[in-house]
Order: structure tokens, then C-alpha cells, then sequence
């Protein structure tokens, strides 16, 4: 299977086509720094020859890290998005790799964050969670679109938007980190060697539902 192919799309400014890259594997052997360039989003952008247009497409990946042992699907959200995902979990077993679900570009950008900085995703998404209801505690009127953890120029913090175009940031706080890691040790556990679980924000909310 070939890692990437060529397709022809329509800019969606001009109109006019233009040929993309579509990947159907990422390795990170595949060039130097090819982590680095996901996390920024750089990886993925595609330009419009005709009128300089930026635009990431969204579309089903699958990223190999073979230094870290970890794999990551990105399957869109979407129809057939449930039969895919039940096809890859009832695939080949790869136990000793750390394996997860994603719904876009980026997910994938903070799971890859999180196995450069060696970080257990489950832990930074429960830390997600407790930062979401602090902020919305604090500041009521940020309306939260999305929150992404990231690990830019070798900073680890994470990133809040809001609908109305708002932007805070706020670094990791490593003793937070290691307060979540020691609360749910015991229930992470149970997590251990599941087929491509989906570790997302919604995850994060029924565990500390049980917390
Ligand atoms: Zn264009």
C-alpha cells in the first residue's frame, strides 16, 4: 500500500482545481521532524496555487510512531463512521502499542504532543476536563468552542477557544498532571491494552463522572 496519492479538488475560495497530497499512512520515518510539523499543523495544510488559499482536509489517516510504539487513526466524523471504527478494532492486535481513535487533524496533533512529551493522553484529557470546569467557574461569559492540548516549541499548555474568535492559553502545571496521574491510577488501569479507544474529552467527562 502506498503511503500517500495524488487527488484533484476544487479550492473552495476560487473554484478553481488544484492537485493534494491525501495520506493513508503517516510514519514518522517517513522525513525528519514529521511530529514536530503535525503538532504545528503544517504537516497536513494545503495551498492554493491560484489564489494562495490555506486549508487542512479532513479525510481517514493512520499515523505510525514506531519510537514511541503508538498508532493513532484519524476516522472522520460522518456516515460509516461506527462500521469503520468496528472494522479497525476487530483488526490485527498490536499489543505491545499504545492505540487510539481520533475525529481529526486536531486530535491527532495532541495525541502525537503527548507521545512526544512522553505524557499519558487519558491523564492530559482528564486534566482537560477539571481546567474546562475552572474556566467556565471563573470566566462564565468565554464561550467554549474547543480546547487542544500542545506541546509547541517544546512547551506543553493548552488551548482554549471560544466561539466568538477568543483565545486564552495556560501552560502545563506538572503537579496537576501527577495529582490526576495518582486520583484515577487505579481506574486507568482498566483501560490498559484496548483495541483504538476513543480518549477524548467526552471520555474524560464519564470517568470523572465516577470519580
Ligand atoms: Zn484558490
Amino acid at each position: 500500500m502506498s503511503l500517500s496519492r495524488k487527488e484533484t479538488i476544487a479550492c473552495p475560495k476560487c473554484k478553481k482545481n488544484f492537485e493534494v497530497t491525501i495520506w493513508n499512512t503517516v510514519n514518522t520515518d517517513l522525513a525528519e521532524d514529521v511530529a514536530g510539523l503535525i503538532v504545528t499543523g503544517k504537516f497536513f495544510v494545503e495551498t492554493c496555487p491560484h489564489c494562495g488559499y490555506h486549508l487542512t482536509l479532513n479525510y481517514p489517516l493512520l499515523y505510525q510512531d514506531l519510537k514511541h510504539k503508538a498508532m493513532v487513526w484519524i476516522i472522520p466524523r460522518g456516515e460509516g463512521r461506527e462500521k469503520k471504527i468496528a472494522e479497525i478494532r476487530g483488526g490485527l492486535a498490536v499489543p505491545e502499542y499504545t492505540t487510539r481513535m481520533v475525529a481529526g487533524i486536531d486530535q491527532l496533533r495532541e495525541k502525537v504532543s503527548s507521545l512526544e512529551s512522553g505524557r499519558d493522553d487519558r491523564v492530559l484529557e482528564l486534566l482537560k476536563w477539571s481546567l474546562v470546569q475552572n474556566l467556565q467557574k471563573q470566566m462564565p461569559n468565554f464561550r467554549l468552542r474547543e480546547v487542544l492540548y500542545l506541546r509547541l516549541e517544546g512547551k506543553e499548555a493548552f488551548h482554549f477557544y471560544s466561539t466568538e474568535g477568543g483565545y486564552l492559553c495556560g501552560e502545563l502545571v506538572e503537579e496537576q498532571y501527577q495529582f490526576i496521574q495518582n486520583k484515577f491510577a487505579g481506574q486507568l488501569e482498566k483501560f490498559d491494552g484496548l483495541s483504538y479507544p476513543e480518549v477524548d474529552y467526552l471520555w474524560a467527562s464519564a470517568l470523572w463522572a465516577n470519580a
